[in-house]
């Protein structure tokens, strides 16, 4: 078969590295080598049984039909009254519209949002699915390199000197994947001062890392009264409640915004899954505290891996406030030769340590930094320890 006839948009787009990665290693591992998966942005967690109790129960009470495409009204409202207790955030019921998963909301934004030639800043490292995502809707991701003396965050300047007449929208993440970076409420403030300038630049603020931040202190830009009708937050479930394979996300955002995207799934997918649903508004309702023994456990975990890594040669750390990942410079390797082979950039120096020391990790190149390389602590400590002790052996 003559595989020229996919379209043109599918073969430029590129396979999720972070997914790639994580089937790379399932491979192997498949084979019988004993490979430490630091790839996946997935907590190592089970989902708390209150959720899934929750889950079971919906089973029970018969929710097998669909769902209303934006979601259910109670789920709504519980993430209504999640946006207000967590964000200070006042969206009506009609801002809000639930999606298969932040991925799918994203998507849908970028597909409501942009046409040929608009450009979307994306400050480096950004998350691996936004350039993908921006160019597979029609749109220009403009990268923004970040350094790790400024802890991986955008200056307003940069942001200023980014804009041009074709800037549709900015996204970003905080807590970020991959760096960690928390931007303060001062730091998006200098970033929304620049955008008073220029009233039809929207803003995409996700916020899936929310609760898993080791600084205190989680702010919205829709939270900023002048931000609030062009920001479109989005969250979800995956990484707070361990919930990755549930599939529920959700936004809350300018009425419009949220319409469009309910009209794009209704074509597409439709609602989102009814037992998942149903599980989120308990997992939503539910104190905070009850998820914060695997936040209190992934602080641990970071002072481990930060540990350790300061202590190999040619990595250097920014001290991520947020999420479960590290994002160390590795570029005092560029050039080396290791184990007979020639590392010239992050992916090279990535598979050597897939390769040879069996510990899977992302390059950065994935997240628009080929300097760098992602390394998730969703795993236990002691896969942790072992992971490093394998890299510094291959190292030398
Ligand atoms: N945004 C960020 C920053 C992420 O790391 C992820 C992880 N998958 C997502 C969005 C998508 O999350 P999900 O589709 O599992 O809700
Ligand atoms: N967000 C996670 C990551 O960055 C999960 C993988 C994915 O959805 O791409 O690894």
């Amino acid at each position: 078969m003559n595989t020229d006839i996919l379209s043109e948009k599918i073969k430029s787009l590129k396979t999720s590295a972070t997914l790639a990665m994580a089937a790379k290693a399932r491979e192997l591992k498949a084979d019988g080598i004993d490979v430490i998966g630091l790839s996946l942005g997935e907590p190592d967690f089970n989902t708390p049984d209150f959720i899934k109790e929750a889950a079971i129960n919906a089973i029970n009470e018969n929710y097998n039909s669909y769902t209303p495409v934006d979601g259910y009204q109670d789920l709504k409202k519980a993430i209504q009254l999640k946006f207000k207790r967590d964000n200070n955030l006042d969206y009506n019921l009609g801002q809000i519209t639930v999606s298969t998963g932040a991925k799918q909301a994203l998507y849908n934004i970028a597909s409501a949002l942009l046409n040929p030639g608009d450009e979307v800043i994306l400050p480096c490292p950004y998350w691996v699915s936004y350039s993908d995502i921006v160019g597979l809707c029609g749109g220009t991701p403009v990268e923004v390199q970040t350094s790790i003396s400024e802890d991986f965050k955008m200056t307003a300047e940069q942001l200023e000197n980014a804009i041009t007449p074709k800037t549709k929208m900015l996204w970003y993440s905080s807590p970020c994947n991959p760096s960690g970076s928390v931007y303060s409420k001062e730091e998006l403030r200098a970033i929304a001062d620049v955008l008073q300038k220029y009233p039809n630049i929207v803003v995409v603020s996700d916020e899936i890392y929310e609760h898993i931040n080791f600084r205190g202190g989680h702010f919205s830009m829709a939270a900023f009264d002048d931000m609030f009708d062009r920001t479109v937050t989005v969250n979800g479930v995956s990484k707070a409640f361990a919930m990755t394979g549930w599939r529920i996300g959700y936004i809350g955002a300018p009425e419009y915004i949220a319409k469009a995207c309910t009209k794009l799934q209704g074509q597409v997918t439709s609602g989102a899954n009814c037992i998942a649903q149903r599980a989120v508004i308990t997992a939503l309702e539910a104190p905070k505290e009850n998820i914060q023994y695997m936040v209190d456990e992934f602080a641990h975990r970071r002072e481990v891996i930060l540990d350790l890594l300061n202590n190999t040669e040619g990595f250097e750390c920014n001290t991520p406030e947020g999420a479960f990942y590290v994002f160390p410079n590795v570029s005092a390797w560029f050039g080396k030769t290791v184990k007979g082979r020639v590392i010239s950039n992050a992916s090279d120096f990535s598979m050597l340590l897939l390769e040879e020391a069996h510990v899977a990790t992302v390059t950065g190149e994935a997240f628009g930094n080929p300097d760098c390389i992602r390394i998730s602590y969703a795993a236990s400590e002691a896969q942790i320890r072992e992971a490093i002790k394998r890299i510094k052996e291959v190292l030398g």
